[in-house]
């Protein structure tokens, strides 16, 4: 398959690029700077070469999304799926009293209006009518029945994530392709700091046997986690 990872720089972005390579997939990284390469990033192309090309992909910009997409035409032809990876955190402790509504702006930004910019320029890279997946990577903290008193930026962002996920769900139901918002564990990144329990391996090995068809999924909604098992709304 080729699959485009946003946010490949780092995290679990990083995981799914190496964990794609070894699995005989090409991936297509995006990544803000190809001049800011992570020393892993380098690793895996010194390894992987042709199996990974490199795209500057910042999912704030529409421009940048056209560029990288008309790149990603030109490179490969075509996608068979799009990994919604990229996202930030913040704001995550604060009250609503004490909110920086910027926080909540670059959330929705980032979070969510990222997977709908790469979405609306890459799915004409995919070819409807054959076997494809949009994977966005969600968070449980999206779920709304969830006893948090803070962290609104980013579980409302999530929320909403899994709100677009729906709808592009129906969407593409009858071409072919399968749309899913997973959430990836508690796992060490920057992100899940390094008390959480998860490793990102295992979770990039879980999205992999689901767009490889290796579990059946009986989720009826597009939030599942990686192991295939429905989320709670
Ligand atoms: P990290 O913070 O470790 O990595 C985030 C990645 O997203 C980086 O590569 C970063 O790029 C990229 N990114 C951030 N903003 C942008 C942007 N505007 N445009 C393009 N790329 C951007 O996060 P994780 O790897 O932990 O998170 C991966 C996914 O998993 C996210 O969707 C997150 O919400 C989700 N998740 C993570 C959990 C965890 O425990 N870690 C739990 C639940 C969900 P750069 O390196 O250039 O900054």
């Amino acid at each position: 398959m080729n699959i485009l990872i946003t946010g490949a720089n780092r995290g679990l972005g990083c995981h799914l690029t190496q964990l794609g390579l070894q699995r005989g997939h090409v991936i297509i990284a995006g990544v803000r700077s190809k001049a800011a390469l992570s020393v892993e990033m380098k690793q895996l192309k010194e390894q992987y070469g042709e199996s990974l090309h490199f795209v500057e992909l910042e999912v704030t910009s529409e421009s940048s999304i056209i560029n990288a997409a008309s790149e990603i035409k030109a490179v490969v032809g075509m996608l068979n799926a799009i990994i919604n990876n990229a996202a930030v955190l913040l704001g995550k402790e604060k009250f609503i009293e004490e909110l920086d509504m910027d926080d909540v702006l670059q959330s929705f930004e980032v979070n969510t209006f990222g997977p709908m910019r790469v979405v609306k320029h890459c799915l004409p890279l995919m070819r409807m009518g054959e076997a494809g997946f949009i994977i966005n990577i969600s968070s449980e903290a999206g779920t709304i029945v969830n006893a948090f008193p803070t962290n609104y930026p980013y579980s409302m962002s999530k929320t909403a994530l899994n709100m677009f996920s729906e709808r592009l769900k129906e969407h593409l139901k009858d071409k072919g392709i399968r749309v899913y918002a997973v959430h990836p564990g508690w796992i060490k990144t920057d992100m899940g700091g390094e008390s959480a329990p998860g490793n990102p391996d295992d979770t990039a090995n879980g999205i992999y046997d689901i767009m490889e068809a290796k579990v059946n999924i009986y989720s009826k909604i597009a939030f599942i986690n990686f192991l295939g098992k429905p989320m709670p709304l």
